[in-house]
């Protein structure tokens, strides 16, 4: 099949792959409709490695993805060819430790699209577990359903934070994950957010998302503004989602007494972290590492129309164009968020 190719680092193909993947009784195969193109997609086309995953060999790119069932195997009860889906990138081993406690994001067998040495999801069909395989709601379309991948990250983050109704929480990061985890707070019961970012047109498109204040961090102090605005008692919850080392130092500068804060981005060297300021606030620090069984909420709120994605698709490609897209990515529009490739 016609698939796009992460030759080596900085050397992508569109070109044919033969992927030997035979229909399982419980799996599905779906024809691809639309997958976007995350920061870790880039990041192996930029860089070949991302911490300890090194791409070694040929890999085809792309785990944000949408699209249609065509075949069912025998033992598959809840979908049918025809079905609009979406589907969960990372399949762990169903009998690991990790799952049987529900912590299978972090099961180390998990096997990750588009995760060396897993092949992605950007080619014309893949065969995928029902389990991990999910329907989309009929007012929830394609590009959406892209991007319910990078929102379950924002969900789980969410979570973790065990937000209460009326809590203030700050984003740091106006990026993809960063309004994403925006959206998720508001959708969590936050009565506000503040997002923060360097970019003018990341901060202006969030702001038109809901009770989001913008902070650009190259003119304003995120802490001060926060007091500012609580009487200065501070954030109930901080969500990082720069990965820049400085901004995750900094992180707890903005929590209230018996904050939470919840580390998302990833800083690609060790921080400096000044635990008394947390001590002296009895912060509650959280991690996430993906997500586990988040799908479900999200396609609940997005089809409910509580949480709309749909101003974050800001760009699109055709499968032909995807080498352009993944170049554009690389360097895009500061007003740009999502960038998406269609393949039907
Ligand atoms: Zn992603």
């Amino acid at each position: 099949m016609q698939a796009l190719v992460l030759e080596k680092t900085r050397l992508l193909r569109l070109r044919e792959i033969a992927i030997d993947e035979p229909l399982g009784p419980h799996d599905v195969r779906v024809r691809i409709h639309t997958v976007g193109v995350c920061g870790s997609d880039v990041h192996y086309y930029q860089h070949g490695a991302i911490g300890p995953f090194v791409v070694r060999a040929p890999m085809v790119l792309g785990h944000e993805a949408s699209g249609v069932v065509e075949e069912t195997g025998p033992a598959v009860t809840t979908l049918r060819p025809g079905d609009r889906v979406c589907m969960e990138p990372g399949i762990p081993d169903p009998n690991s430790r990790a799952t049987r406690l529900g912590l299978y994001n972090l099961d180390p067998a998990v096997r990750f699209w588009a995760t060396p040495p897993v092949h992605g999801c950007l080619r014309p069909t893949v065969v995928h577990p029902e389990a991990f395989t999910f329907k989309l709601p009929d007012n929830v379309g394609f590009g959406e359903g892209a991007m319910v991948e990078p929102l379950a990250v924002g969900l789980h983050a969410a979570g973790k934070a065990r937000l209460k109704p009326g809590d203030v929480a700050v984003v740091l990061g106006a990026g993809p994950i960063g309004t994403l985890t925006a959206l998720a707070a508001l959708a969590g019961g936050c009565s506000r957010v503040f997002i923060t970012d360097v970019q003018p047109a990341k901060l202006a498109l969030a702001a038109t998302l809901g009770p989001i204040t913008p902070v650009n961090v190259r003119e304003q102090n995120p802490g001060e503004v926060v007091r500012a605005a609580t009487g200065g008692w501070g954030a109930d919850v901080v969500f990082e989602a720069t990965g820049m080392p400085e901004a995750a130092a900094q992180a707890i500068d903005v929590l209230c007494p018996g904050g939470c804060a919840v580390f998302i981005g990833m800083p690609g060297a060790p921080v400096p972290f000044d635990i008394v300021a947390a001590q002296v606030k009895e912060a509650r620090i959280e991690t996430i590492f993906r997500y586990a069984h988040v799908y479900p909420r999200a396609l609940a709120l997005l089809g409910s129309g509580k949480l709309n994605v749909r101003p974050l698709i800001t760009d699109h490609f055709a499968f032909a164009d995807s080498i352009a897209a993944f170049d554009y990515a690389c360097n895009m529009k500061p007003g740009s968020v999502k960038v998406q490739i269609e393949l039907a």
